[in-house]
């Protein structure tokens, strides 16, 4: 756990189960992804440490719905009132309250009979809904600087964001993970669709790259993409 600082704006906050990232970009603070439900504090904690106050938090981009990138949205959004950016889908699940669905029929009937029908709660599914500001999608570029890009197979939402700037810098999610070496995310929705994500990454230009989960790669990053994934 805490701050890895990236490039002169920024920054790697480690929580206990994912990074997310504190952006300052035309002087506004922006947050990738927020960490689960409760880290809140934690997270303040890690801002407060890099010098910037967490109520000034202005957009909150997120890439995917999974609860360790979303539980804390809405504390955190009550909190600064920032803007929050979603694809659209993910978006609509969150509004519900919902972090994770199954994607096929016996899955599906699993969930059902294991919490009743949706009465029993669990924390990787059900997190506090959050309306977003902003529908986000491939080839978006938000905020004049974060080029949004589709990155299903972890999860069938998921986009990743390519900052311009500074040589470039992919904010990779979870569509790979660098925990042990650089790989696929141990966690797939469709393996063969993560593959394929990660090659037509592997094609941009990038000379950093951080992860959800694991270390960030600070030079060469597509160079090394390109040999792992292409
Ligand atoms: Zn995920």
């Amino acid at each position: 756990m805490g701050v890895i600082q990236i490039s002169d704006h920024v920054y790697q906050l480690e929580l206990p189960l994912v990074n997310v990232f504190l952006l300052e970009l035309n002087q506004e603070l922006v947050l990738i992804d927020v960490g689960p439900y409760k880290s809140k504090r934690l997270l303040y904690q890690l801002i407060c440490e890099t010098g910037r106050d967490p109520l000034k938090i202005a957009h909150i981009v997120i890439t995917h719905a999974h609860y360790d990138h979303t539980g804390a949205l809405s504390a955190i959004k009550k909190d600064t009132n920032a803007r929050v950016y979603m694809q659209a889908d993910d978006a609509s699940l969150v509004s519900k309250g919902i972090a994770w669905q199954p994607t096929n029929a016996i899955a599906s009937f699993l969930m059902t009979t294991f919490t009743l029908g949706g009465k029993i709660k669990f924390p990787f599914i059900n997190i506090k809904p959050v309306t977003a500001d902003e529908f986000i999608e491939s080839g978006t570029i938000l905020l004049n600087e974060l080029l949004v890009i589709t990155a299903p197979g972890h999860w069938k939402n998921q986009v990743v964001l390519l900052m311009q700037s500074d040589g470039g810098l992919l904010f990779a999610a979870d569509s790979a993970e660098n925990i042990s070496g650089l790989k696929l995310s141990s966690e797939n929705q469709d393996r063969r669709i993560a593959s394929s994500s990660l090659k037509k990454l592997s094609a941009l230009d990038f000379s950093k790259a951080v992860f959800s989960h694991g270390k960030p790669i600070i030079s060469s990053a597509s160079e090394i993409f390109r040999k792992t994934f292409g």
